[in-house]
């Protein structure tokens, strides 16, 4: 029910650190999962079961399936400030403010890194406040890391919110997932694990999720975690040149670059065709999604006109701008926004 040890200790090893005392002390508790909506999942029902009348503090906006999830896991949810949408910016203050407010030990659901669908994520200094109000409340803080490698290139630079929370001795959860950094999406291959005070407690919780999972889905499926296991290993094994072109491309800052340098050139045709608007927030904002701030009759008008398609809530996949259609993007953005 566990899934594959092998992919599950190197999994560990990217969000906790290669060098992770948690690890070495085998205080976590962490088992495959179905990809990051999986262990989500996973942990929603882990939730229910063991804290029955705990409530889900969930950020404003999120990933939509978040709400489906906790949903259907029957656990209530509240929510929390996190965007400004005058700003396109943290809503820092509030979300500060939100923390201050919930009832002590409440349970916080955080994006480790590129914030779906906003792009925006805290500082490192923010994220140090978070994890200090977070710790004097004893909230418990979930995290979702959909997009390790994907926000800078660097898988250890995205898990900094992780590290920071661990070395302020937070026992959190976390999501991983290697749907979009390696690419298996349609492999559902993932990670849930759950950080114990103990070894002895990490037994206790890794047995409890194999039995929510026994009735749920059974046993994970093995393909995917071969691929990753082997490719986290091989990571270590310089002379296989096979392996190291994979890696080449693994969580490669040329990734990250393209989509970042997609940002930049993406705001400059805007900014060359004399938009009013400020375009700043598409080069500030991090990972896979630009949060536009079009409004849904806009990108109506983009869909319908332009044949250019993104979610109502003016979100851009940034993964889907190339040098060949930016131009004519930035071109259908500022007839609609004009
Ligand atoms: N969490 C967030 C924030 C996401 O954006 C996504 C993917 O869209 C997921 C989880 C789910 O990813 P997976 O495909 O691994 O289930």
């Amino acid at each position: 029910m566990g899934g594959s040890v092998k992919m599950v200790e190197e999994t560990l090893k990217l969000a906790y650190g290669e060098n992770s005392d948690l690890i070495k002390d085998k205080r976590i508790a962490a088992v495959q999962a179905l990809s990051g909506t999986g262990a989500c999942r996973l942990f929603a029902d882990f939730q229910k079961r063991f804290s029955p009348d705990s409530q889900i503090y969930i950020p404003v906006p999120t990933w939509s399936n978040h709400h489906n999830i906790w949903r259907d896991a029957h656990v209530p949810q509240r929510t929390f400030h996190y965007y400004h949408p005058e700003t396109k910016g943290l809503d820092f203050a509030s979300l500060m403010d939100d923390i201050k407010n919930a009832p002590n030990g409440s349970f916080f659901l955080l994006h480790a890194c590129a914030h779906n669908p906003t792009g925006v994520d805290p500082t490192e200094e923010q994220w140090k406040e978070i994890s200090y109000q977070m710790k004097v409340k004893g909230h418990f803080a979930f995290f979702d890391m959909a997009y390790q490698g994907f926000a800078s290139g660097d898988p250890e630079r995205d898990a900094k919110s992780i590290r920071i929370f661990l070395e302020d001795g937070h026992l959190i959860g976390c999501a991983q997932s290697y749907a979009k950094n390696m690419g298996l999406y349609g492999q559902r291959i993932g990670c849930l694990s759950v950080v114990c005070e103990d070894e002895k407690q990490a037994v206790a919780v890794k047995s409890q999720l194999q039995q929510l999972a026994r009735p749920m889905y059974s046993n994970p499926p093995v393909h995917g975690a071969l691929i990753v296991s082997t490719i986290l290993v091989s990571r270590k094994i310089h002379d296989l040149e096979y392996y190291s072109a994979i890696i080449g491309s693994l969580f490669s800052q040329g990734m990250a670059d393209r989509i970042i340098g997609m940002r930049t050139t993406l705001r400059e045709n805007l900014e060359k065709l004399g938009s009013p608007l400020s375009w700043e927030h598409i080069t500030k904002q991090i990972g896979m999604f630009c949060y536009s701030g079009m409004t849904p009759e806009q990108v109506d008008r983009l869909t319908n006109e332009f044949h250019i398609y993104m979610t109502r809530n003016g979100r851009i996949s940034m993964a889907g701008v190339t040098t060949g259609n930016v131009g004519y993007l930035a071109n259908a953005i500022h007839e609609v926004t004009k």
